[in-house]
């Protein structure tokens, strides 16, 4: 190397490319050189596969027999800080590192040029015929300089055919140009003023300011409607004031049109976007423009994390308890940890902003490693909603039925009021179970050991695990009884059928992510709601995600016990965000709103919790609890899945571990199964985990690769790890 980070050709290159090797290849640089981190194609086996430049060669390979490089692409080489983040992460999740590298490397098509278009420019010629038309395309083009315009542009602005257009091409008036269709985006202007922010939001927006510029996690707590976001965009002005770029996170980003014209408000401009509602070439455009710094601010879904920045200096994880924000297939990561890794290795500020944070952040910031700042009041004049539980011991309710009469007549006074009712339930589909009432046969899924869900809307039964759907039986799989097939409990289609019943007046929407061909129609109809279309919502989880509906003043929970049943040890805390968030939605304007909880257990601690206003003395108890059984986020966990197409074989490995684990008590680290998963079949494959549990000093990564190393699966059977796991499932 000439030049530190430079390979002159010949040279002997590390390149690692996403395919399943594991470790980086060694070529040849190519005829011209190339950079550390530079984004290549190289030979593997009778393929072409895309690679990145991972430092020099290792040798103890022949080098007359080192294959080259074929090419270098047009773009800018990975940077060190990026390099050195997927290895860490790699490290920490214990992924094999091409894995993660695909995760880098989601840009299709990067060694193309970009895509083109035609545009139209003066020629040098004058055309041998003029006419009044061919005279005003020349003026429109004389008036607006040499960049050209597009066929249809052209034609448009000069009040003609393109036939007239062509024609001028053809005297040599005019000449068509390829040029690429890449444009650039527009500039975000910091300088703007943005909402004069109350007293409160104006001391949080300065301390993210002065924080500004550095590595630092901020946890920005406030309750729903205080102005988070308004403070956080202070921040990304702050970030764009210096000339660096900003990333904001966002759970359902595919569903918030609402944050992008915030951000067009207040910067004058919108930023670009990365999800999975985003075409290729959109996509191509942007990590390009990511890499070249000439994209300012993007606002994305977790993947975004690993767009190639030129210069991060912002990272905002707006609703950072999100579980969406845990990827719970391929690659086994929580984006809000790994932003926090991706920060610390470029000088950048992390804001977690919340309503409801995870405990895990909660005590970050109690432990003082993370700032904390509240916002403890909505924004004007909004007030939070009153909340209250009913009793459903002491309701009169007939069976099939799940709105007592306490709820019914709430409802009923919002309606004819002209306000909207929101009724909660987290159950898509129309009954979770069917039941044979002959021999008491549970529908279950051919492929997973779940019970399949009656989709009535579909007019099928849909497996929640897999997606497996088949038509509703007429006769019993089991005892062939024709007939007595039943619905058992309520999915939000067989609320909504309750609604209508009950209120046949009311003007009806139900919000349920299946409901909807595309992501598109979904955020429309959320637009409509909040408009006054409808007078009761009923809503799954989606509602309860950032939407905002004016005149929403009750929530109404149909059963606030569902998610305390669980033996999840985070039942509590997601129970108690969850209904927090919903809650959250009502009385985001003027009127007042109320959350009435119908429940079977109102004194359980949970509901209680939820009810009272001293949030703090509820994290302290979580987290006193989740202390005394050195669970996390005051110990650690690491879970193992084995999964395959045979059950024994996997038990025979999972019992393998569990009794060879001297690698674990070397640090303090206890093993508990194999057991069948709580959901033992998936897809066919049958599931055994295991979950090791440490203290939360010990070195656990490093001891879970001693224990699991020359490890032997049988035949098709795949292990995974799964740090720090969400769900156990
Ligand atoms: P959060 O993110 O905490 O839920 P938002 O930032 O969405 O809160 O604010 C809630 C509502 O209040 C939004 O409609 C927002 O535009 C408005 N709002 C918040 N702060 C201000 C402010 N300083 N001036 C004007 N409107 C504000
Ligand atoms: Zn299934």
């Amino acid at each position: 190397m000439s030049e530190p980070g430079w390979f002159e050709e010949g040279a002997r290159v590390a390149v690692l490319t996403a395919e399943p090797i594991g470790r980086p290849l060694d070529y040849r640089a190519p005829e011209g050189g190339c950079y550390n981190g530079a984004f290549v194609e190289v030979p593997l086996g009778p393929r072409k596969v895309l690679g990145v430049v991972w430092g020099p060669g290792e040798g103890g390979f022949d080098a007359a027999k080192l294959r080259a490089v074929n090419r270098v692409f047009d773009v800018p080489p990975m940077r060190d800080e990026l390099r050195v983040f997927l290895e860490r992460m790699a490290e920490y999740t214990m992924t094999p590192l091409p894995q993660v590298l695909r995760l880098a490397t989601r840009a299709p098509g990067l060694g193309d040029p970009p895509g083109m278009r035609t545009i139209y420019r003066l020629g040098d010629r004058e055309p041998s015929r003029m006419t009044d038309a061919r005279a005003r395309v020349l003026e429109v083009l004389e008036e607006h300089g040499g960049a050209g315009f597009y066929l249809s542009e052209l034609a448009h602005l000069a009040g003609v055919t393109t036939q007239v257009v062509k024609g001028l091409v053809k005297t040599g008036a005019l000449i068509e140009a390829e040029v690429p269709r890449d444009q650039p985006f527009p500039r975000l202007d910091p300088a703007r003023p943005g909402k004069a922010l109350s007293e409160a939001q104006t001391a949080a927006a300065e301390a993210l300011r002065a924080g500004s510029g550095a590595y630092s996690t901020t946890l920005l707590k406030g309750v729903t409607g205080s102005g988070k976001t308004e403070v956080y965009l202070e921040a990304v002005a702050e970030c764009l004031r210096k000339e660096r770029q900003a990333l904001v996170l966002l759970p359902e980003i595919a569903l918030s049109s609402e944050f992008l014209s915030r951000v067009e408000a207040r910067f004058g401009a919108r930023p670009g976007e990365w999800h999975s509602g985003v075409t290729q070439s959109e996509r191509r455009r942007l990590w390009k423009a990511c890499g070249a710094g000439e994209v300012q601010l993007v606002v994305g879904a977790r993947s975004a994390l690993f767009l190639p920045f030129r210069d991060l200096g912002l990272i905002v994880v707006d609703e950072e308890h999100d579980s969406s924000y845990k990827q719970e297939e391929g690659v086994l990561y929580n984006a809000r940890d790994m932003a926090v890794l991706r920060a610390s290795g470029c000088s950048a500020q992390v804001v977690l902003a919340s309503a409801t944070p995870s405990l895990e952040t909660w005590a970050n910031a109690e432990a003082g490693k993370y700032q904390r700042l509240d916002l403890r009041a909505r924004f004007g004049t909004a007030e939070l909603p009153e909340m209250g539980t009913i009793d459903m011991r002491d309701e009169a309710i007939e069976s099939a039925h799940w709105i007592g009469p306490t709820l019914v007549k709430e409802v009923l006074a919002r309606v004819a009021e002209g306000q909207q009712a929101m009724l909660f339930l987290n159950r898509r589909g129309y009954a979770p179970v069917t039941i044979c009432r002959a021999c008491g046969h549970q529908i279950g899924c051919d492929h997973c050991d779940a019970r399949m869900v009656e989709h009535r809307f579909l007019k099928r039964l849909v497996c929640h695990q897999c997606g497996e759907t088949k038509p509703i039986p007429v006769k019993c799989p089991s005892c062939e009884v024709e007939g007595k097939l039943a619905p058992v409990g309520p999915g939000v289609e067989r609320l909504a059928e309750e609604v209508a019943e009950r209120f046949p007046e009311a003007r009806l929407a139900v919000l349920s992510s299946d409901l909807f061909g595309s992501a598109r129609a979904l955020k429309e109809k959320i637009a409509e709601i909040a408009q006054g279309e409808a007078d009761i919502i009923i809503g799954t989880q989606i509602v309860a995600k950032g939407h905002n509906f004016p005149r929403l003043t009750l929530v109404g929970v149909i059963d606030a016990d569902l998610g305390l049943q669980g033996s999840d040890l985070r039942a509590a805390e997601k129970t108690f965000q969850l209904m927090r968030q919903v809650a959250g939605r009502a009385g985001r304007a003027e009127e007042k709103g109320a959350a009435l909880l119908q429940t079977y257990q109102p004194e359980h601690p949970v509901i209680r919790a939820i009810l009272g206003g001293d949030e703090e003395a509820f994290w302290a108890q979580e987290a006193a609890a989740r202390q005394a059984q050195g669970v996390p986020p005051y110990g650690r966990m690491a879970g193992i899945i084995l999964s395959g197409p045979d059950l024994q074989p996997l038990f025979e490995v999972g019992n393998h571990l569990a009794r060879n684990d001297a690698a674990l008590r070397r640090i303090g680290a206890q093993v508990f199964g194999p057991a069948p998963a709580p959901i033992a079949r998936v897809r066919g494959r049958h599931r055994v985990r295991l979950l090791v549990k440490a203290e939360k000093s010990a070195p656990l990564q490093g001891a879970l690769k001693a224990w699991l190393k020359g490890l032997k699966l049988p035949t098709n059977a795949r292990l995974a790890v799964d740090i720090d796991p969400q769900s156990f499932l």
